[in-house]
């Protein structure tokens, strides 16, 4: 396997054995002729890309080990310190980020919450009526006639409540005219909910004539129970 080492690995390395032969092969005990630490540090301060060519005191820091020790220290402890801030900049810029997308989400999903509560255009079509069942089955077995339900010529969401104990699951609801001909075909499922049973349909009864109808409902696949109805 051949390791080609990438261009910064090459320069890195070039760069450190550089670094090291500065170290080495210019030692300074007396520290003649060092410019001191404000031009060290100011040296290690500058950019990059800034030229240092031709600045007698580059010159001299990189023909003193001792000088370009204390200056590579200087130049590591600055390049720490941006670091850190770029970090905390970066931390401090995604906070805000985090903060902004909270509070949007905050505000998106605060008015989500006023437009369910304000009824949808679909919704305020259809009137909501409960049709209690188990009102009815209990007025017929004590003895007297089914009472009518009473339904409007009108888009009518209907929350059909079954009688107590019937089963969660998937209910047929038919509507047929005095004719025995079947007008609508729903079907839904039954939840219960506080221990009432019960499942929601919408009806469209605004194209029925006014007059006697039939209600009929089964839980499938069971048989049917009709009820009366009169649609005004
Ligand atoms: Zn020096």
């Amino acid at each position: 396997m051949s390791a080609e080492e990438s261009p910064k690995i090459k320069y890195e390395r070039l760069q450190r054995r550089l670094q090291e032969e500065i170290l080495s092969k210019y030692p300074n005990p007396e520290r003649k002729g060092c410019p001191g630490d404000a031009v060290l540090k100011a040296l290690a301060s500058r950019p990059f890309d800034e030229s240092v060519e031709g600045d007698p005191n580059w010159e001299h820091v990189t023909h003193c080990s001792e000088c370009y020790r204390e200056f590579l220290g200087f130049r590591s402890a600055i390049t720490q310190r941006d670091r850190t801030r770029r970090e905390a900049f970066r931390w401090g810029f995604a906070g805000a980020v985090v903060l902004v997308a909270l509070v949007i989400f905050l505000f998106v999903r605060g008015t989500g919450q006023n437009e369910s509560k304000r009824p949808q255009n679909a919704e305020l079509a259809y009137i909501p009526r409960t049709i209690n069942i188990e009102s009815m089955t209990r007025s017929a077995t004590a003895g007297g006639e089914k009472k009518p339900f009473f339904l409007d010529r009108d888009r009518e969401a209907l929350t059909i409540q079954l009688p107590v104990g019937s089963k969660a699951g998937t209910y047929e609801f038919q509507l047929r005219d005095q004719a025995d001909r079947v007008i609508v075909t729903k079907s839904a499922t039954a939840a219960i909910n506080d221990g009432v049973t019960a499942f929601l349909i919408r009806v469209d009864l605004s194209g029925l004539q006014p007059g006697q109808y039939k209600m009929e409902v089964r839980q499938v696949p069971w048989d049917w129970d009709y009820y009366p109805v009169v649609v005004r």
